[in-house]
């Protein structure tokens, strides 16, 4: 084998694998859409691309109602404030940071909650403890797209009277116990980013089978609009365009080739990576629908030759992006980290997992021998991890990203505790 590029040797990829790069469906049939809607006139406002962009969504997912949203954080924002959500609620800190953020925007104080190191999700057990007089909800992550506990999730809901929403980013396509996600809780969001697995460039849409809050989040969508002339109700700006729903729909046409391309590549992966003492990919429940669309690695530092990062840092020389993920947690990142200074106290899981995952590329841009190539880097450079760590320290891959905390401590003063949020 070729010298490891952190060795001196050159680049295992001339162009680099990134997590998340865009899967786009038919290219031809997606200029046609576009053509069409530029042809016919009608841009926004819920012309025909995003109505049957909703249809189509609400059939795969069997759901009663699909609000087709410009994001998945406006879509959190309006389903929070549509289920009357207050005060605080519960959220897990291993998440992307948009899920915390919905909340604060509108004054609503997210309290974290730890996960299952096992499902990466957050752990039922914990919730009861961290609920006060002033909790109003929860909302549950499914993190990777495998499902939350979502039983578990629901009787706490119910015992304390509680709104459980999920941000289910993540899992568009999957299910749970043979039933789909986005028919679970109060409603579930989905986000169409343009790294998710299916896209709108960027996008998202609400999910309920509740009529009421279906009712309000379409109303909010659209400024309040009832009609023509008449606003009945505090709204914003959450539509969905007409070209975000044309690329929608091609990637709807195209979503069994997608998830079965990450099958592929997940097995792939698996089969080249499933016995490297130290690290473990997380496995899914074959038994249910899956989307595939993310590789994660877990490294344990006791038993692996190199660190999570030290690992990443090796992959970056040879052009392979891989990622931390929901590192180092909402409770360490602004404002949170000023405003909850203690959070990581009651969140170990939480911490430890971000420090062990890394996530490796996958989606149509990447071919099962490309994965073969990751295998042997990552064997290689664990088998040679003296002379790797040796280079590493004289190498800027390595301390780079850690550079972010610090700089954002410089920038804001200290939590004054007379100023909390409670
Ligand atoms: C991507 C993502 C979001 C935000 O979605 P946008 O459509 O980019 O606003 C929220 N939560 C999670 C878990 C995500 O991964």
């Amino acid at each position: 084998m070729r010298k490891l590029a952190i060795l001196g040797g050159p680049s295992a990829f001339a162009e680099a694998l990134h997590v998340g790069r865009p899967n786009m469906g038919d290219k031809t049939r997606l200029m046609q859409r576009i053509q069409a809607i530029v042809d016919g006139g009608w841009l926004t406002n819920r012309g025909p691309s995003v109505v049957e962009f909703e249809r189509q969504v609400g059939e795969l997912i069997g759901v009663k109602h699909c609000i087709a949203v410009c994001n998945a954080t406006v879509g959190l924002e309006i389903a929070i404030r549509a289920a009357g959500l207050r005060g605080e609620v519960i959220v897990p800190s291993y998440t992307f940071i948009a899920t915390a953020h919905a909340l604060q925007w509108q004054e609503i104080t997210p309290v974290f909650c730890d996960i299952d190191p096992a499902s990466h999700n957050i752990d039922p057990k914990l919730v009861a403890r961290i609920i006060t007089p002033r909790t109003t909800g929860l909302i549950g992550v499914h993190v990777w797209g495998r499902p939350c506990d979502v039983d578990a999730l629901q009787d706490i809901a119910d015992h304390y009277e509680l709104t459980l929403l999920f941000d289910a980013a993540h899992a568009f396509n999957c299910s749970h116990k043979g039933r789909m996600i986005g028919t679970f809780g109060k409603a579930e969001v989905f986000s169409f980013h343009a790294t998710k697995v299916i896209n709108t460039f960027e996008g998202g849409a609400i999910v309920t089978n509740d009529d009421q809050l279906a009712g309000r989040a379409r109303l909010m969508q659209n400024f309040g609009f009832r009609g023509y002339d008449d606003v009945v109700e505090l709204g914003t700006n959450g539509k969905m365009s007409e070209v975000a729903a044309a690329m929608g729909l091609n990637g709807l046409e195209a979503i069994n080739g997608l998830v079965a391309k990450n099958h592929a590549n997940y097995e792939a992966y698996l089969s080249c990576l499933g016995a490297v003492p130290g690290l473990s990919l997380i496995p899914y429940d074959h038994r249910e629908k899956n989307n595939y669309h993310y590789v994660v690695a877990e490294i344990d530092e006791g038993e692996s030759a190199l660190s999570r990062d030290e690992l990443i840092a090796v992959l970056h020389a040879e052009n392979v992006l891989a990622r931390k993920y929901f590192w180092p947690g909402c409770h360490n990142m602004m404002p949170y980290k000023r405003l909850f200074p203690d959070a990581g106290i009651l969140l170990p899981a939480t911490e430890a997992l971000a420090g062990r995952v890394m996530v490796l590329p996958t989606g149509t841009d990447v071919g099962e021998a490309d994965v073969a190539t990751i295998g042997r880097i990552i064997g290689e450079a664990l088998a040679n991890a003296r002379e790797v760590r040796l280079a590493l320290k004289s190498s800027p891959l390595l301390s780079a990203p850690h550079s972010l905390i610090s700089k954002f401590d410089a920038r804001f003063p200290r939590f004054d505790p007379s100023r909390r949020i409670l």
